[in-house]
């Protein structure tokens, strides 16, 4: 999230975002429809959670310009009503969106009533994949792990971007280098180019932090040679791009923000960018992230 939004700007930019992809791509109006209410009440859920305890500790800057992402390690505690609260919200929004989910949702939605040592585990890890071990807990509740990954990422998410948008003043001045999110540790899931010169910012695909990062380097294995980077569009949506790397064999998607009088919502706007994936995942390219989207596509080849 912006954080100079108010969360009513925020859903605002996000269903602003979702309806111009359904009015450009109609053929992406089923995916923009699963994630709309999942994507809007997960902005809501943010904008109610508590202020993480933490934030006013001082950065380690040493270890932070030696490449270590802020919470590295931080175990952050959460407590039991806050992911009543999210969950509440966001296991309807999943149920209504992807009814295929339904029975691990119901399974999952139980089991949090349930069992309060299952909370401490599922929040503290900042990882893409949201908990430690997804395997042994879709054993237990007979989910298949993808589709617990799935949930717990969206669950958890609220709480990644509310510490995101509390530490991000303390570290905006401070230099980053790395292709992996300052704060959280997590891949980029987005790239935008921004300004008169179009400097690169990536955006984390688990709590929406953005950085700088050089448009000559890929973030994922930090390989600057310009022959093994490659840039791929459809000539009817030039600003849309995705930027493959040859030596890792891993692509961010990408908008270039210039010419538009307003960005779209970082998190609805890789569900317009879809086509894009498709077309580098043709060509034998993995996306750096793990996204909801990718996780999701994943689960459902398995279905
Ligand atoms: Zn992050
Ligand atoms: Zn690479």
């Amino acid at each position: 999230m912006v954080s100079s939004e108010t969360p009513h700007q925020t859903t605002q930019t996000i269903e602003e975002s979702l309806n111009r992809i359904k009015n450009d791509i109609p053929q992406l109006s089923g995916i923009v429809d699963a994630f709309r209410d999942l994507l809007i009440n997960g902005a809501i859920a943010q904008s109610e959670l508590p202020i993480p305890q933490f934030v006013d500790e001082k950065v380690d800057r040493l270890r932070f310009s030696q490449g270590i992402p802020m919470l590295h390690e931080r175990k952050i505690h959460v407590d039991r009503d806050a992911i009543m609260g999210v969950s509440e919200l966001l296991i309807p929004s999943m149920k209504k969106g992807f009814p295929k989910l339904d029975v691990s949702l119901s399974k999952l939605e139980s089991f949090l009533k349930e069992n309060g040592a299952f909370l401490d585990e599922l929040v503290p890890t900042m990882e893409s994949i949201a908990i430690d071990e997804p395997e042994e807990l879709a054993r237990q509740l007979e989910i298949p792990t993808l589709e617990l990954q799935f949930i717990c990422y969206e669950l958890t998410r609220p709480f990644a971007e509310k510490i995101s948008e509390r530490v991000s003043p303390l570290i905006n001045e401070l230099n980053w280098s790395k292709g992996y999110c300052p704060v959280c540790g997590s891949w980029p899931v987005i790239s935008f180019w921004k300004g008169s010169e179009g400097r690169r910012f990536l955006n984390c695909s688990f709590c929406g932090q953005d950085w700088p990062y050089m448009r000559t380097q890929c973030p994922f294995c930090e390989n600057n040679d310009n022959e093994k980077q490659e840039i791929i569009f459809s000539e009817d949506r030039n600003f849309e791009h995705a930027e493959l790397c040859h030596e890792c064999m891993k692509y961010v998607v990408g908008i270039d923000t210039r010419n538009m009088i307003a960005a779209p919502h970082p998190l609805a706007a890789p569900l317009g960018l879809i086509y894009l994936d498709v077309l580098a995942q043709d060509r034998g390219f993995q996306p750096g992230s793990t996204c909801a989207w990718n996780i999701l596509e994943k689960t459902e080849r398995s279905i």
